[in-house]
């Protein structure tokens, strides 16, 4: 696995550590010089290290960030893909406005009240209705509410994928033949204490709590910095599509307002992997997840 992480370097002091030519500079070159330099570093190499180093130096020196946003891409070999037993998916589209601004009711009493895992949807998903889908198989909402196509839901019925489960979607309070909910609904797993969870890649930034998990142990941290890890279980051999037990995200209780809200990661097979890559299905994409056997049953099994 090669692990590239993409930055966008605040272009002020790009210089530091980067020539002119390198990565892309991005600005109006009518209105001076350029305000964004996006680069891509492998983090295998001494570059990530140089990198963390000119932050602390920025941030020491003139209060500011070296860089403004940041992306993980991990690349697979094709040996790595098909030797992997889990793999975690994400939905790549995000849409707006929300299930909640369009009506969809939610019970809160059972939300943790300092990070907000544990809401529970309590009507059919209503949104507004809009091209979100256009030519993709699933997209997502702030509070991530999905929503897949007609084709998904038949694709994973007829190949009898077990764990996922769908509702109906109404939009404008019309019940919809071409779009369903996916449930956030199946079998639970353990994410292992190997997986990092933070606010940034360097972890260098001061952040009022933003980055850290919820005390409750129900929620892990704003964001997840590496491949994911799960405790080995035995839902794995059963269920195509599973859920971490733990949330991620932005804690309710530093942004009450807001849609934000924490999310489950999502797993799923290699079979059903298989199903929606043989299929054409468009939207998610994916990364090798890992399984952590438990040591005392390793040595039992020795025995
Ligand atoms: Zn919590």
């Amino acid at each position: 696995m090669k692990e590239i992480l993409e930055l966008r370097i605040n272009y002020q002091y790009a210089h530091l550590l980067f020539n002119e030519d390198e990565g892309v500079n991005l600005g109006d070159p009518l209105f001076g010089p350029p305000s964004v330099k996006v680069v891509k570093v492998d983090t295998s190499t001494p570059l990530w290290e140089q990198v963390k180093k000119t932050c602390d130096y920025v941030y020491e020196t003139y209060k500011k960030t070296f860089y403004y946003s940041w992306n993980f891409k991990r690349i697979y070999t094709t040996k790595e893909m098909a030797e992997a037993k889990l793999f975690k998916m994400e939905v790549r589209k995000c849409f707006e406005p929300a299930g909640e601004e369009c009506g969809t009711k939610y019970d809160e009493q059972s939300a943790c009240p300092i990070c907000g895992t544990g809401r529970k949807q309590v009507s059919p998903l209503k949104l507004k209705k809009g091209r979100f889908l256009n030519k993709r198989d699933v997209a997502r909402t702030l509070s991530y509410e999905i929503v897949v196509s007609k084709r998904f839901v038949e694709v994973v019925q007829k190949n009898d994928i077990k764990g996922m489960t769908f509702g109906p979607v109404y939009l404008n309070n019309k019940l919809s033949e071409d779009c369903f909910q996916l449930m956030m609904e199946g079998e639970h797993l353990e994410v292992d204490e190997q997986t990092k969870f933070g606010g940034e890649p360097y972890d260098i930034y001061p952040d009022e709590g933003w980055a850290e998990g919820c005390p409750k142990g129900d929620h892990l941290g704003l964001n997840i910095l590496s491949e994911a890890y799960v405790k080995a279980s035995e839902a794995l051999s059963q269920y195509d599509f599973l859920l971490s037990r733990q949330t991620y995200g932005v804690k309710k209780s530093l942004s009450p307002n807001s849609l934000f809200y924490p999310q489950h990661l999502l797993f799923c097979s290699p079979r059903l992997y298989h199903v929606i890559k043989d299929n054409g299905l468009k939207g998610f994409d994916f990364e090798v997840a890992h399984v952590v056997e438990n040591i005392d049953q390793l040595s039992f099994h020795k025995l």
